[in-house]
């Protein structure tokens, strides 16, 4: 992307201005101190502070090995940090639990399962007894348009459509935070725009905290309230970014300044520009995240 002349993504509108001063005066959902983890001699991750707020949605981009799913894991639980701590609403995360839902890339559906037994496995796993269970499942299947298909097995529906059970299953839990790697990463562009829309309009809808990864960065901007910028060797913060772009989102914002604004200096950030930035960009569109090397 070249450089053209942009209001900085750090002008905010009076609006824009005033939905930030509100969310952080909503409770803090997650705090990270000082959070580290090394793998043998490589650290992954140093030092990261953060802090997110209840009901905030939170992108995360970086380059490849920069310890993005490193961290999910750890908050998700299922990595222990070397160092630092992860506090769900305020008590320490040491292992998964109901209060995390996960989506990651790879369909994580139940193969022989079918789509409200899916979704109905973790409301049984937490106790619920079958007959609320399924109606639960019943409710978010309505709510994923998918009614037609409750008795169909995942090999049966498209990848769009195995996503959207993948998010209803997260969700029938009634997790306070939402844990997505790369969730639409193997996704064609027309379903992953689709899908996009489809878990912002769920989003407005439900009490939850998102924390998403992507290496898309229109994605991105279109999703996150911030944008956590990492860097690698070590992973570090490199700057998390409050997005300028007005809520509700639509997809013609894409085309304002403020999107372009942001757009523009996240690449910057993660690619600084160079002398023979022509050569660099190709390259940089197949080396951007090897996580998704199988669909060039
Ligand atoms: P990202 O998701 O941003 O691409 P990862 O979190 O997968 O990055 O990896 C961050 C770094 O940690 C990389 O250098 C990777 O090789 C290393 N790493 C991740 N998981 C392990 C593991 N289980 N054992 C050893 N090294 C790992
Ligand atoms: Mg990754």
């Amino acid at each position: 992307m070249s450089t053209v002349n942009l209001p900085s993504y750090l002008d905010q509108s009076a609006e824009v201005r005033e939905r930030f001063a509100k969310i952080k005066r909503r409770p803090v959902a997650l705090e990270v101190k000082g959070l580290t983890k090394r793998f043998g001699n490589v650290t992954a991750l140093n030092n990261i502070d953060l802090t997110i707020h209840k009901r905030e949605f939170v992108c995360v981009i970086g380059p490849s090995g920069c310890g993005k799913s490193t961290l999910i894991r750890i908050l998700a639980g299922l990595e222990q940090p070397t160092s630092g701590q992860v506090l769900l609403n305020g008590k320490a995360v040491t292992q998964p639990g109901p209060e995390r839902g996960m989506v990651f890339q790879g369909y994580t559906l139940f193969p022989w399962l079918t789509v409200k037994r899916n979704i109905m496995f973790g409301l049984l796993e937490s106790g619920a007894d079958k007959g609320t269970a399924e109606s639960e499942a019943r409710e978010w299947i309505n709510l994923i348009g998918l009614s037609k298909f409750e008795d169909h097995y995942p090999h049966q529906l498209s990848g769009g459509m195995k996503q959207r059970v993948a998010i209803a299953r997260a969700l029938a839990n009634r997790p306070k935070v939402l844990l997505m790697d790369e969730p639409f990463g193997a996704l064609d562009a027309q379903t992953r725009a689709k899908m996009q829309a489809y878990l912002m309009d769920i989003w407005k809808h439900i009490d939850v905290t998102i924390f998403f990864i992507t290496h898309d960065l229109d994605e991105a901007v279109y999703l996150a309230d911030r944008i956590l910028v990492l860097k690698a060797n070590p992973g570090e913060v490199e700057e998390f970014i409050e997005v300028p772009v007005p809520q509700p989102r639509s997809p013609d914002q894409a085309l304002s300044e403020e999107f372009l604004a942001t757009k523009q200096h996240i690449e910057h950030l993660i690619h600084p520009p160079s002398d023979d930035d022509d050569h660099l960009n190709l390259v940089r569109m197949v080396h951007v995240d090897d996580d998704v090397g199988s669909v060039f």
